[in-house]
């Protein structure tokens, strides 16, 4: 060509020859040049590397058909039949193109043709393989994390150092009730902040001092969880991480349920599920913040006196009721800064803080008792209690929550012992009570092991006759150092520590030991704790005394009090009927002094009621007392049961009960209990006339 030996560009045509062959020789993409009828012109080295052709089988002049048969049998993929193929390609002017070839060993390779002004063309040939698999991998991935990031329960959101969104997921667009068409990438973290109000998906603050915390935690190069509140009710857990190139990512989590429940669970911890008052934990802790605040406070703990009876009468659930409306009383008289809390049961802990003196808890404690001692509606019933007090002030009065509750409840104790109905201060001595209460419960228990106790009896006379019908069995403790100890002032400690189990037993054993003695037309009458009564085996213990002594069981009688009737009212029933079918009597003691005698000589029939010394003494002078007995008696006789009426002291008592028409007495007019050697001594003996002369003259 002529034109090819002048400069080009001023450069020497030799030198730009060299220099266009070294370009295209080390080009990375396959190059080749064809003429109007497709015949090669030209291609470089790479171009025969790609489809594997050596110089023979591409020079100038080589068809470009051969080519791509070549391609075909080198496992070129294609729709078709391969002479359409190739025909489709060779045939007609050149025009651009961009083709992707596939091949059967996987590579692919994109060719681009270039028409040339001639009529020919330029096709640029380019192994793209790795980077298709690339981009298939990059595909894969992208839909791989399209799904987890959709999938996933929380809300996630990235954003680049701009504080501009890079991605998040529809959860995250859900839990903020943003509008999906304005969110997407690039959208400025502000303009969220602002759907963020208009959705009300934003804690309780103002817009800028919001935006400055968010501001702050996102420029913060430190990872931060926080638990936000939403104005709208919703709690999300938000955690906070910076990435490498200061954007972040932050995952949001709605913890509104598990917050709810966690906060339920921590109330419940703290509170009686059935009076939501604070419960003993809760009281632990107020009490020592209330002492590590070092100022004075009072503690009352309140006790109903009569829960127990209205509980066991009317049923757990008039309980309920009664112990809510309690807590309500309770919560009307209580201030902000004092606690209210149940102990369980019918027990109850004011702490009063913080007060100015005595007078202030002695305030509370009037209206207390005053409030409780109002009756209570139970569903239909009308019940009433009163609240025994016992007051402990700090700090004088205990350094530790525990000493306080401690001299709160001994002071308790002696409201109880004073009345009921009362409050009671805590005072040093109630300690040296308390304690000489232990010592005397020690005194108990070794005095049961070292034989200590007796048994003293009393007559039972009939009123119509001067005969005695039989002898109570009345328990005695013979204390090395105090003397005989009258059973007042031990039976009710011994009830507490269970210890009346044993001692009772021993009396069982010793009564019938001593009756069975005794002339076979005389009965002795045994008095068994409500406590033992409740004791398993009760039964068992009867028969075994009955059987080793030989007694006869119809000369044994039970004197049970109302209290027996009132917890598990149908096992003591069993029992009772077990003892009856024994043959066993059985006597209601001390009756009218409790809570509902009537209701009980329904469900039981009693072989007999002994009427309580309290209206015995009255029988002289008070109306009230004379008819009590008066009724007794002759509901007594209606239904079939004897009547034996206590603590007869006087001729006129004696009379006015046999007027009435008591079948029976016993008092000191005519004996009070005596050893059973004493007993034997003046009635048992053949030579001694039976009945003392007054009680015989009558
Ligand atoms: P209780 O069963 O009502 O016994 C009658 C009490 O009245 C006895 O008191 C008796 O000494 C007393 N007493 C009898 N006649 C008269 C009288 O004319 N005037 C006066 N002022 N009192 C009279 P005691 O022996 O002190 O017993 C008190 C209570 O202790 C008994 O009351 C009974 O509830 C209980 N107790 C006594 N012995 C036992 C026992 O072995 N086991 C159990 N569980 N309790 C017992
Ligand atoms: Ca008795
Ligand atoms: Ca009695």
């Amino acid at each position: 060509m002529a034109e090819s030996d002048q400069e080009v560009g001023g450069v020497d045509p030799l030198v730009l020859g060299e220099l266009l062959a070294c370009a295209t020789n080390n080009l990375w993409l396959g190059i080749i040049l064809f003429d109007r009828d497709r015949k090669v012109i030209f291609c470089n080295p790479r171009y025969r590397e790609m489809y594997a052709l050596s110089p023979e089988q591409v020079r100038a002049g080589t068809p470009i058909k051969d080519l791509i048969a070549h391609r075909l049998k080198l496992g070129l993929n294609i729709r078709g039949e391969a002479g359409a193929y190739i025909r489709a390609r060779t045939e007609g002017s050149v025009a651009s193109e961009e083709t992707v070839q596939q091949f059967a060993d996987g590579r692919i390779i994109a060719y681009t043709i270039h028409p040339l002004p001639g009529g020919g063309g330029m096709a640029t040939h380019e192994d793209i393989t790795e980077r298709e698999e690339l981009s298939a991998r990059l595909q894969e991935r992208n839909f791989q994390f399209d799904i987890a990031i959709n999938n996933m329960s929380h809300g996630l959101c990235f954003f680049d150092a701009d504080h501009r969104l890079r991605v998040c997921n529809a959860h995250y667009i859900d839990m903020y009730g943003l509008p999906a068409d304005r969110v997407g990438p690039g959208t400025p973290l502000a303009e969220i902040l602002d759907m963020r109000f208009e959705a009300g998906s934003v804690p309780a603050m103002a817009r800028e001092e919001y935006a400055n915390w968010r501001t702050g935690v996102a420029t913060s190069a430190e990872a931060a969880d926080s638990i936000v509140e939403m104005r709208n009710g919703r709690t999300f857990k938000i955690r906070h991480r910076p990435m490498p190139d200061l954007g972040w990512v932050a995952t949001h989590e709605d913890i509104t349920e598990q917050r709810k429940a966690e906060l339920q669970i921590a109330h419940m911890a703290h509170h009686d599920a059935l009076t939501d008052l604070a419960n003993r934990v809760l009281l632990g802790q107020r009490l020592k913040q209330a002492l590590e605040q070092g100022g004075m406070f009072a503690v009352h703990h309140i006790d109903l006196d009569k829960f127990k009876a209205v509980n066991d009468t009317l049923g757990h659930q008039a309980g309920d009721i009664l112990l809510q409306d309690v807590s309500r009383r309770l919560r009307r008289l209580a201030r902000e800064s004092d606690t209210i809390a149940r102990m369980g049961g019918d027990e109850f802990v004011i702490l009063q803080t913080p007060i100015s003196g005595q007078g202030d808890a002695e305030a509370l404690a009037r209206d207390a008792v005053s409030a409780l001692s109002a009756p209570f509606a139970l569903g239909g019933h009308q019940a009433s209690t009163s609240a025994s007090i016992g007051i402990a002030i700090a700090p004088r009065e205990g350094a530790t929550p525990e000493q306080l509750l401690h001299n709160a409840d001994l002071a308790l104790y002696r409201a109880k012992n004073d009345g009921r109905g009362v409050h009671r201060f805590f005072e040093p001595a109630m300690d040296e009570e308390a304690q000489n209460r232990r010592a005397l419960e020690f005194d108990l228990r070794n005095g049961l092991a070292a034989g200590e106790f007796e048994l003293h009896y009393q007559p039972i006379v009939k009123t119509d006759g001067p005969e005695i019908s039989g002898f109570e069995a009345l328990i005695r403790w013979r204390h090395p150092r105090r003397g005989l100890v009258a059973p007042g002032s031990f039976i009710p400690l011994a009830e507490e520590n269970g210890l009346i189990v044993p001692i009772g037993e021993w009396v069982i054993r010793q009564a019938c030991a001593t009756a069975s003695r005794w002339p076979s037309h005389l009965h002795v009458a045994i008095n068994i704790s409500a406590v033992q009564f409740r004791q398993p085996g009760l039964t068992e213990v009867i028969v075994n005394a009955l059987a080793a002594t030989g007694l006869d069981p119809g000369r044994l009688e039970i004197e049970i009090t109302e209290s027996v009737l009132i917890q598990d009212r149908n096992g003591a029933l069993a029992t009772l009927h077990q003892l009856r079918a024994l043959g066993i009597r059985i006597a209601m003691d001390d009756f009218g002094t409790g809570y509902s005698s009537l209701t009980y000589l329904q469900c039981f029939p009693f072989d007999k009621i002994k009427i309580d010394r309290s209206f015995v003494s009255g029988v002289g002078n008070d109306a009230a007392s004379l008819s009590i007995v008066r009724a007794v008696a002759a509901l007594a006789h209606g239904m079939g049961m004897t009547t034996t009426a206590e603590g007869v002291e006087t001729d006129e008592q004696r009379e006015r009960i046999t007027a009435e028409g008591c079948t029976e007495m016993q008092g000191y007019l005519f004996s009070p209990p005596l050893p059973a050697t004493e007993i034997e001594r003046r009635f048992l003996t053949a030579d001694v006339p039976a009945m003392p002369a007054r009680i015989a003259a009558a």
